[in-house]
Parts: C-alpha cells; sequence; structure tokens
C-alpha cells in the first residue's frame, strides 16, 4: 500500500482532466489529515471542474423544457435538445438512432427491457453487472445465461453456440464493454458480428467503457448503448440509452404521462385516446433531468476535447504501475476472467491472503486516506467465479462482511481510477 505522503497523488504525470476532491483532506486514525484518494471511479468518478462549471454557469436560466414559451424555457429546451445531439457525436451515433436521456445505466437497460418485444430470448454472460443481468426477468421473455468463459474467442464461440441452438424469434444479447470488476475488456464487435449473423441484436452496457475509451456505436455496430453519466465525470441522476428506434417507437412508453404523449382526447363514450410521441420524447415522460443532460454532455465535451488517445494512454501507465505495485506483494492475487495480461480499463480487483477484504478495504482508508470499494460489486457470480468456488459470502454490494480468518477471501477489493 502507499504511503500517507503519497495520497492523492497516485501519478507524478499530469492529469488531462482537472476532476474536483483531490484535494480533499481526510483524517486518519492517527489524527492526521491526508489528501484522499479517490480510488473508486467504477462506482462513481469524480465530477470534473469544467462540468462543475458549465452546470454553475447555466443554472440561473434554467427553465422547464418542452413547455414554456418564456424565453428561459426556450433556452433550456435548446440546451437539451443541444446536449443529446452532443451525446449522439459522442457516441457516433447512425442515421436515424435516437438518444434518450434516463437516470442512468440501470435505468437504461430497464428501459430496453420494456421495449423488447414479447417472445423474444435474451442473453448474458453470468459475468454481468447486475444492471445487465437481472432487467429480462420479466414477463414475456425468455434469459439464457452463459457460462463465464475464459477468454475472448470462448466468449465469441459460446454465443455462436447459443444462437445455433436458439435460431428462431427474436433474440438480444446484453454484454458489457469492460468488466467492472476486473476491468478487462469483452470483444464487443467480434460479439456483435456473431449476433447480427445470426439475426440477433445487441446492447452494449457501456458503463465502464465509455468513461475509458472512445466508443463508437457505428464502428462497433451495436444496436444500442447503455451508459451513466456518474461514471463519466457528470454528477449523479443522468444516463443515456442511444440506438435503433423501431423497438423504442413500437412499445409502449417506458413512463406513461406529459411529454411523451402527443395527443390525449377524450371519446364520446366517455374512454381517453393516447398517442404517443415518437422518438426520445416517448420514453422521456414528466420533467426531464434537463441539469443532467446538459452536464453529461459537458463531460463528453471534456473528454472529446481532451482526446482518447491521451486519456488512454496516462491510464494505460497508472494500470501498468499499479500492476507491478502488487505483483511485488506476494500475498496479493489479482482477480482475471481472461488471463493476466488482458486487455482492461483502469479497474482491477485483487485479495490478499490472510486478510479479510472489507477489513483490508477499511485499513486503506482508515490508515492511509485510500478509499477503494470491497465486495461482490454487484456482479456476484462473476465475484465467485474469481474467488474459485461457489460458496463465496452472499452479500449486498459493497457491504462488509463479518471477519472471517483463514486464506479464503470471501469477496475482493477494487481500485479503479481513470484519467482525471
Ligand atoms: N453496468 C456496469 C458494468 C456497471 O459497472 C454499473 C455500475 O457499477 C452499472 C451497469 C450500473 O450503473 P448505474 O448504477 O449507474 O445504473
Amino acid at each position: 500500500a502507499a504511503a500517507p505522503s503519497t495520497a492523492g497523488t497516485l501519478s507524478d504525470d499530469g492529469a488531462p482532466l482537472a476532476v474536483l476532491g483531490h484535494d480533499v483532506q481526510v483524517p486518519l486514525v492517527s489524527g492526521e489529515k491526508v489528501g484522499y484518494a479517490a480510488l473508486d471511479y467504477a462506482a462513481s468518478a469524480p465530477a470534473l471542474q469544467r462540468v462543475w462549471d458549465d452546470v454553475a454557469a447555466y443554472a440561473p436560466y434554467y427553465g422547464s423544457v418542452h413547455r414554456g414559451a418564456g424565453y428561459l424555457s426556450q433556452l433550456s429546451t435548446d440546451l437539451f435538445e443541444q446536449s443529446r445531439r452532443t451525446v449522439a457525436d459522442f457516441l457516433d451515433l447512425r442515421e436515424g438512432d435516437q438518444a434518450v436521456f434516463t437516470r442512468s445505466t440501470t435505468d437504461s437497460l430497464n428501459l430496453l427491457a420494456g421495449v423488447v418485444p414479447a417472445g423474444t430470448r435474451v442473453f448474458a454472460f453470468e459475468t454481468e453487472h447486475h444492471a445487465s443481468l437481472l432487467p429480462w426477468r420479466r414477463h414475456g421473455l425468455t434469459v439464457g445465461y452463459l457460462r463465464a468463459p475464459r477468454s475472448c474467442a470462448e466468449a465469441v464461440a459460446a454465443l455462436d453456440a447459443a444462437l445455433a441452438a436458439h435460431p428462431e424469434g427474436p433474440r438480444l444479447l446484453c454484454v458489457t464493454g469492460a468488466s467492472n470488476v476486473t476491468g478487462e475488456l469483452w470483444p464487443v464487435a467480434e460479439l456483435t458480428e456473431v449476433a447480427h449473423r445470426h439475426g440477433a441484436r445487441v446492447v452494449l452496457d457501456a458503463a465502464q467503457l465509455a468513461p475509458h475509451h472512445r466508443v463508437s456505436v457505428r464502428e462497433l455496430d451495436v444496436d444500442w448503448i447503455a451508459f451513466s453519466g456518474h461514471k463519466l465525470y457528470a454528477p449523479f441522476g443522468a444516463g443515456v440509452l442511444a440506438g435503433r428506434g423501431d423497438w423504442l417507437d413500437a412499445a409502449e412508453p417506458y413512463l406513461a404521462g406529459g411529454g411523451a404523449s402527443r395527443t390525449v382526447a377524450r371519446e364520446a363514450d366517455g374512454s381517453v385516446v393516447v398517442e404517443w410521441h415518437r422518438g426520445p420524447a416517448r420514453h422521456e415522460a414528466g420533467s426531464p433531468n434537463v441539469i443532467g443532460a446538459y452536464a453529461i454532455a459537458s463531460a463528453c465535451r471534456a473528454l472529446t476535447e481532451a482526446g482518447f488517445d491521451a486519456l488512454e494512454a496516462r491510464e494505460q501507465r497508472l494500470v501498468e504501475r499499479l500492476k507491478a505495485g502488487l505483483a511485488e506483494i506476494p500475498e496479493v492475487r489479482v482477480l482475471s476472467l481472461f488471463g493476466a495480461d488482458s486487455a482492461r480499463v483502469g479497474v482491477l480487483s485483487f485479495v490478499v491472503r490472510g486478510w479479510n477484504s472489507s477489513h483490508f478495504a477499511a485499513a486503506l482508508s482508515a490508515e492511509y486516506g485510500i478509499g477503494v470499494r470491497d465486495g461482490l460489486f454487484c456482479a456476484h457470480p462473476l465475484v465467485r467465479t474469481l474467488l474459485g468456488g461457489e460458496d463465496a459470502a452472499p452479500s449486498e454490494c459493497g457491504a462488509p462482511e463479518p471477519s472471517l480468518p483463514g486464506e479464503r477471501s470471501l469477496n475482493a477489493i477494487r481500485v479503479s481510477f481513470g484519467a482525471g
């Protein structure tokens, strides 16, 4: 572990993104105060200074969108729709794709689950984050969970076989771009190629990918993509679902209400007939989170301007430095599905022999001011597989476990960061 004096300065080169919070001082058990080392970006990345400034500059002018005739209402409507276009550019959406503002990745995937046609068979690797694993367990859909693959090639072959075994009807693969546990990159383009060859569609969970890598929906050819603002250096409360409009426009709105409805008419027989909007408004009923959308767009612009080449290069230097440091500690075992040298973003989980991970994480915080996460990271089947057994303790996301002496860790420690 880093000595207290290095907390808050994981790197010695300049960060291309200025984030808030790196100069926050936190108390240690010793009574000393040190700069906080935020190493839990995979849960929520610190907001960019730039995003905060943009939101603060807009705040006095904001008004209700798509409703008011007043100047500020029009301004807000313009900025909201401009934010949508910025997100579309950031994701390199195709002609005809829609970008719907949601609350988060979880919300986006639940929205999609609600518009998937009845009778669809959804495939997901059991290694997914629960947000990708669970929304499909609803009436009318069948879920096929695919066993944890131990290589990218195995993942592609498993999908190929599963789709060949179920050639009929609408099928959808939900897959992550980068694991929230190991940080490992998934072969999204290859999986999509296989899915499309079988006539299936793909939704990409980019919650952990989008903050670290340029993502092009056009190039990856996925049908939908979901991500969260709070992992992309914007504040909490807003996310995006973007992609093909056909299923979105054919389904009932995710939320019924004002904004989603184009006309509502009372018939002579007393019934009420609704015509829903087509396009993103259909699934954005109620007053939308304009500030959240604006903040996401600001983050998208900041990342684009900083340049993903520079962001990735810096992050990879940090990844290598972390891996080299951990390799010097014999008790540490880094968790990996695809092998120690597999490509990963700035997310890495490990266990320490003889240590309860929750206690280890608590000690990093109390003794060094280093904020990491411990637990099963809302990916229980994956972490249990990586820890080598089905008997890992059931734990809520990140909930501390009782002290269990011995060599076997029942949960893991995760370090995550980005280029900021
Ligand atoms: N998917 C992945 C891969 C994640 O890491 C997370 C959050 O950790 C989510 C989905 C859910 O994101 P949110 O909590 O913002 O809905």
